[in-house]
């Protein structure tokens, strides 16, 4: 078993054991830092501190798993970030398409080990057979996360050999996990008319159960259709689609 990373530390340190008691305002008191709601207009959440003591303002008119991710990505900053004054944006908060030495993507990261750490979600992630939606809200409810930073923890387990794709109009967003699989099994970046979610897109289908799919409908090198890839794609918001897909073992080196 891996050693906890900073955000899971932080959570052993408080002898929190449970995900309803992930009080995230509280953890955030234990180290210094206040946390307010208020409408803030340009940004989602802010942080201003000196070394000791900071304020975190989180716009009090998103919705509450959006609030709880950004006050957690805001305590990510006062433990990585120490002594900046930090506005984050609604782009800035939750978005996997940083790359990994990005400060906002290490205080995603870290928001991500504070609601979902490993230690509770693995136990619970062993208990599920396969990857539904419905598996997927019952365990983001019981954690109060959104669907989607559930879904990345998820794939970001070695249980399943789930890969997360967003699409939008204009072609790939963002893709996760990129370092389970074998390099050659990269989304393409546009969505092949055969799959359900373009039909999603273009031509507004509704959402479809998970259907099997030969596996260049979804990835570009040669002999992709060999094998099949089963897909289960769902809305976001902006337009987006946020497909899973389940990959076949041999993908996994
Ligand atoms: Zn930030």
């Amino acid at each position: 078993m891996r050693a906890p990373t900073a955000g899971e530390r932080m959570l052993i340190d408080l002898g929190i054991s449970e995900p309803k008691e992930i009080d995230l305002e509280a953890i955030a008191c234990c180290h210094g830092a206040f946390v307010e709601y208020e409408p803030l207009d340009g940004c989602e959440a802010m942080i201003v501190g000196d070394d000791k003591h900071a304020i975190i303002t989180v716009n009090s008119r998103s919705g509450d798993e959006r609030r709880r991710f950004s006050v957690a990505h805001e305590i990510g900053h006062w433990h990585l970030h120490r002594g900046r004054r930090l506005f984050c944006s609604a782009v800035d908060i939750g978005n996997p398409r940083h790359d990994v030495l990005n400060p906002e993507r290490q205080a995603d990261d870290f928001a991500s080990d504070l609601i979902l750490p490993d230690f509770m979600v693995r136990p619970r992630a062993m208990k599920i057979r396969k990857v539904t939606i419905a598996a997927v809200d019952e365990l983001a409810g019981e954690f109060s996360a959104s669907r989607t930073a559930t879904l990345i923890k998820l794939a970001r387990l070695d249980r399943f050999p789930i890969m997360l794709v967003c699409h939008d109009r204009n072609g790939l967003r963002w893709w996760s996990p990129q370092n389970r699989f074998a390099g050659w099994w990269r989304p393409s970046r546009q969505l092949d008319t055969q799959t359900y979610a373009y039909e999603m897109l273009f031509n507004d289908a509704g959402d479809p159960h998970p259907h099997k799919m030969p596996g260049d409908a979804w990835f570009d090198f040669k002999g992709a259709d060999r094998d099949e890839v089963i897909e289960q794609s769902f809305r976001l918001p902006g337009d987006q689609i946020l497909t899973i897909l389940t990959l076949p073992e041999r993908a996994v080196p």
